[in-house]
């Protein structure tokens, strides 16, 4: 399999550069001026000039196309957002006539028909199995707001159905965003203990998904979670684990039997099971949540990413039904039991109807099942890879592909994602694991490509 893209064309422009090593003037221009004022997010700007940053012009489905008309196969979809590719019609069209009518109207106090709409739909597609039903939604904007609305809802919670618990309990490694209350509840060295003293108070314990702890990091890390409850639970307002894998960790899957253990000791000790799904929402994993490969069902579940299709920030937290009625004020109250939370744009309308166009797409289109199957085609292409000297470990679930390479150089990961778009492909690693994670409806060629480019890019690497 060649890795050359050939579908990659460029306009004939005379700015053109000849690789993606070069940049034209026009997009050396570009960087120059972003440097002088931008400061990006995740991003060290000591290096970031050198780095040449694409200059990303538009997107057509898969593909970022720059400034100089190079295209880039985007294989992380954007962040993991765009599950749908970009400028899907749907999602245009829906966006569009949503702004004809209503851009925007506070949440707080009115409501609107996208919002309601929207959370019919989100309720009907709500995991099922073993948990309380989820039949509220609370809406956010990013994953982050989401966490943190869930954390606030789930201390709250405990004050008024019995005594204030001001601990949670999280898994080592997770990542859930970076305000924070969701950075407290994250576990990643690197990304949170620069703000410790900032910190809520949290248990960590070991990830299921720890390679460090063996072949039996499932039973270690559900042992621990039962030791912690043992001894603390009274104190634990919530639990809260990204469920089946940790993505920003390295793409740490595990096993569902820790989510049924999670699931008893939250209900054994009156804590909720927070599942943050931002990542692993919306068909990502190759199910709708990544709850339905356990069948097991939270008392909230944070949402994001891919709720929008990518294309607007909106997230959500599912609730429910007895987390809800917590929160009514009942006679005899000394204070209303309000959950004081929300934010400007809440259930943006525009954020809303793009939402909806998304399921109904999702719905429509059965791109659950081309994630399924675009999972089991990466699986295939990828066993060459994962036989590589240098490839430590490749780790999958559905569409969440994570390949661990083997340091040999400084920024290793980085390194092959270069290499990477020299082949017409862009990727962004965690630390050395180049993350994989396409939109869900890519196309065999374009699945090609990838896996193609990545494997010459690894070879480049360690040669
Ligand atoms: N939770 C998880 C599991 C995530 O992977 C992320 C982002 O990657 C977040 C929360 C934060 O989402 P956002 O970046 O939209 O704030």
């Amino acid at each position: 399999m060649s890795a050359t893209p050939e579908r990659i064309v460029t306009d004939s422009s005379p700015r053109l550069a000849d690789s993606a090593s070069q940049v034209s003037r026009d997009s050396a221009s570009w960087i120059a001026r972003d440097a002088a004022t931008v400061w990006h997010p995740f991003t060290q700007h000591a290096n970031w000039t050198d780095d040449r940053p694409v200059v990303v012009d538009r997107a057509e489905g898969p593909w970022l196309i720059d400034v100089d008309g190079r295209r880039h196969l985007d294989g992380v979809s954007s962040l993991w957002a765009t599950t749908l590719g970009h400028g899907h019609p749907d999602i245009n069209a829906a966006i569009t006539a949503q702004l004809a009518k209503l851009d925007h109207s506070t949440f707080l106090g009115t409501t609107h028909t996208p919002g309601i709409e929207l959370s019919e739909a989100l309720i009907t597609l709500a995991p099922k199995g073993d948990g309380p039903e989820l039949t509220k939604v609370f809406y956010a904007g990013d994953g982050s707001s989401a966490v943190e609305a869930a954390l606030k809802i789930a201390y709250q919670y405990s004050t008024q159905t019995g005594h204030p618990r001001p601990k949670i309990v999280r898994l080592d490694h997770a990542y859930h965003g970076d305000t924070l209350g969701a950075v407290s509840v994250g576990g990643h060295t690197l990304f949170h203990d620069a703000y410790k003293p900032l910190l809520l108070d949290t248990i960590g314990i070991s990830s299921p998904g720890d390679r460090a702890l063996g072949d039996d990091r499932n039973a270690i890390a559900i042992t621990e979670l039962q030791s912690v409850m043992r001894r603390t639970g009274d104190q634990v307002c919530a639990i809260i684990v990204e469920p089946m894998i940790q993505g920003a960790a390295g793409m740490l899957d595990y096993q569902a039997s820790f989510l049924r253990a999670a699931r008893e000791l939250a209900d054994t000790y009156g804590a909720l099971l927070i599942f943050d799904e931002v990542a692993t929402g919306f068909g990502r994993t190759g199910k709708m949540w990544a709850a339905d490969h356990a069948g097991i069902v939270p008392d909230l579940l944070t949402c994001g990413k891919g709720i929008t299709g990518g294309y607007l920030p909106l997230s959500a937290v599912l609730a429910a039904e007895h987390v809800y009625e917590a929160f009514l004020t009942r006679p005899g109250d000394p204070t209303p039991r309000t959950f004081f939370h929300g934010h400007t744009y809440t259930a943006n309308p525009l954020c809303c109807a793009a939402a909806l166009a998304n399921l109904r797409v999702m719905g429509e289109q059965d791109v659950i099942g081309q994630a399924a199957r675009l999972g089991e085609r990466l699986t295939k292409l990828l066993e060459p890879v994962g036989a590589k000297k240098n490839v430590v470990e490749i780790r999958q679930l559905g569409t969440m592909v994570g390949v661990e390479i083997a340091p040999v150089r400084d920024r290793t990961g980085f390194a092959v994602c270069q290499a990477a778009r020299e082949r017409g492909v862009w990727l962004r690693p965690l630390g050395d694991t180049v993350v994989l994670m396409p939109p869900l409806t890519l196309g065999d060629d374009e699945t090609d490509l990838l896996v193609g480019a990545l494997t010459e890019a690894i070879d480049e690497v360690a040669a």
